[in-house]
């Protein structure tokens, strides 16, 4: 006879929730890599691709709506699909829709990833009805299981796309997928869209991206929290993002590339570099607002060696189609049409040995400064007409802010003329100084100089370039506030000018290979405000102060409002007057000398001797 207590352990144990497995403990313990597509067949080990726990992890965190994986190829992405698929077939049935940029896709997808997962994979292959057994429930495009169905189908086919609702949403190489489909829109929307009436919807988006601007994982990305796999060092234990002017390599030779830690400098090979990775965490450089994205470099993949990664580089440089597939499919970037796109290795090939040191073109030059807690460094900036310029000198002074020397060290170099071939010794003729760090220290020093200006940068991308000083601060010198987004606009068109074009950067040789490293330390980035897109720049490495001295020079030149053709003109003008002048009074010497024979150089005495 059954009891009222039987019953309710029956029915308590129907509704017992399951062991609270994640998808990555569920994959550790249940999934097997099938022979055709796994170069590791067996026990799945999450531990082999740690990166791609978190991601797994998250897509049954009751917070998170939606799951980005902006990622390079042969980082274990499709992996990661395949045991959110097993886990939801086995642990947590529902509908569950796999979309594929086209149909012939979705039946590959599901002929060689899925098919053979289920068949391996004992616990799913309980589940789902056997492929053998001809069974309409079981097709490749359709798969059921107790609780619920898996669908395969194509983002261009917009039937596929809507009908029955959705659980979870899968959605793969979401970039290649067309843009409309049909007159239903977006068709990558319109899946999403299904899982509308499930509170406990899931949705991951998962791509290589494409080009800029027009990458649906770059906008899901940059919608959701940005994360960044921060890499520990093996040696000194500094996490550290990965990047590819870490690569380092000799004389065009892959076989040399090492991987150099951002702080302490050692080189690793690929062991530690997996090391590293295996022992890092995920940071957002984001709020989270219910989107988890991650991105996952090739640089994170224990699949691809630094010295393959290289050697693809180096074979991708004189081809711009091999190294936008280069950029999309080992960086896991978006490509930027040419011109768009700036990178330390093309500005240290423009290096020049400049005829004088300060070059012929020069008209008026200008520095800006930049203090940190060790060091101030300043750069000297000569400039041309159509705003053509020279990078003169860069130098770092060390020492602590807070005490004198180093500025006095400062004054003594800002102080110093710089020889032109043509118009003589020049001055710097204004300097800027950023006032955001030691600020009380660095308006004393202003209030103390001549022809040193301060500056604070101000957000916003419609800020003008330099706005109406304002003298309402402690130190009450005049600060100039700086349009921060457009001074780098600039400074950044102007990096990108070719040679003979208005703008053109021109660098002297021997510069090191992180002054160029920091002036592409900063990247453009969509970000949603409000709603709103709106382009920022954020920061991609550590130092930058490259290019803050760049802005500040350039805010320095602005200042003077100076039209450099003009300018130029009358120092020519002026020249050839003081050129005149002298000629002049050449002449007077010469016709007072004739009645002064005497004093002439060398003088009678001279030719005496000769005779
Ligand atoms: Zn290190």
């Amino acid at each position: 006879m059954v009891t009222a207590t039987d019953l309710c352990r029956t029915v308590a144990a129907f509704l017992a929730p399951p062991p609270d497995y994640t998808v990555s403990e569920w994959a550790d313990r249940y999934r097997k890599l099938s022979q055709e597509s796994s170069a590791l067949p067996g026990q799945w080990r999450t531990s082999v691709v740690e990166y791609m726990r978190e991601p797994m992890d998250v897509v049954t965190d009751p917070e998170v709506r939606r799951v980005v994986v902006k990622a390079a190829a042969q980082v274990a992405k499709s992996e990661l699909l395949n045991n959110i698929i097993g886990y939801l077939i086995d642990y947590d049935p529902c509908p569950i829709l796999m979309v594929q940029p086209t149909i012939e896709l979705a039946e590959d997808y599901s002929k060689d990833r899925v098919t053979p997962m289920i068949r391996d994979t004992p616990v799913l292959h309980r589940a789902v009805a056997d492929d053998k057994t001809r069974d309409s429930n079981n097709t490749i495009k359709n798969k059921k299981f107790p609780g619920g169905y898996l669908v395969l189908t194509g983002a261009n086919a917009p039937s596929g796309l809507a009908s029955r609702p959705i659980r979870a949403v899968l959605a793969d190489e979401v970039d290649r997928a067309p843009m409309s489909a049909g007159k239903e829109g977006d068709p990558i929307n319109l899946a999403i869209k299904r899982t509308a009436t499930f509170w406990n919807r899931i949705v991951v988006l998962v791509s290589t991206p494409t080009d800029k601007g027009n990458s649906r994982i770059e906008d899901a990305y940059d919608e959701g929290d940005q994360r960044v796999r921060k890499c520990v060092c093996p040696h000194c234990d500094h996490p550290q993002e990965l990047r590819w002017a870490g690569v380092k390599w000799d004389n065009d030779d892959p076989g040399t590339a090492r991987y150099m830690c951002e702080e302490c400098g050692v080189l690793w090979d690929d062991t530690e570099r997996i090391q590293a990775v295996r022992a890092g965490f995920w940071e957002a450089k984001a709020p989270f607002n219910g989107i988890a994205s991650f991105h996952v470099p090739g640089l994170l993949s224990p699949f691809v060696r630094l010295s393959e990664a290289v050697f693809e580089f180096l074979e991708a440089q004189s081809d711009p189609a091999k190294l936008k597939v280069w950029v999309n499919t080992y960086l896991g970037e978006t490509w930027e049409e040419q011109g768009q796109r700036l990178d330390s290795h093309s500005l240290k090939l423009r290096e020049e040995e400049y005829e004088s040191t300060v070059p012929l073109g020069v008209t008026v030059i200008t520095a800006g400064v930049d203090v940190q807690d060790d060091r101030i460094e300043v750069e000297t900036v000569g400039w041309g007409s159509d705003f053509e310029s020279w990078s003169i000198d860069y130098t770092v002074f060390y020492g602590d802010p807070s005490v004198n020397d180093v500025w006095e060290r400062l004054t003594q170099h800002l102080k110093q003329l710089w020889e032109h071939p043509e118009f003589g010794d020049m001055p710097v003729s204004a300097t800027c100084i950023d006032t955001g760090h030691f600020t009380a220290r660095v308006y004393q020093y202003i209030r103390a100089s001549t022809r040193v200006y301060g500056i604070k940068g101000i957000g916003g991308e419609d800020k003008p370039l330099v706005g109406s000083p304002t003298r309402n601060n402690y130190g009450k010198i005049h600060l100039f506030p700086v349009g921060t987004h457009t001074a780098k606009s600039l400074v950044f068109d102007r990096l990108r000018a070719d040679p003979g074009n208005p703008g053109y950067c021109h660098f002297p040789k021997g510069r090191d290979d992180e002054y160029y490293e920091q002036f592409t330390a900063e990247k453009l980035v969509t970000r949603f405000h409000r709603g709103y897109k709106r382009q920022e720049y954020v920061k991609t490495r550590a130092r930058n102060e490259a290019l803050d001295v760049r802005v500040y020079a350039t805010v320095a030149l602005e200042l003077l409002n100076v039209n450099l053709k003009a300018r130029r003109r009358a120092m020519r003008a002026e020249m050839r007057r003081i050129k005149a002048e002298a000629d002049a009074d050449q002449k007077t010497l010469e016709n007072s000398s004739s009645i002064l024979p005497k004093r002439r150089r060398g003088g009678f005495t001279d030719r005496w001797k000769s005779n």
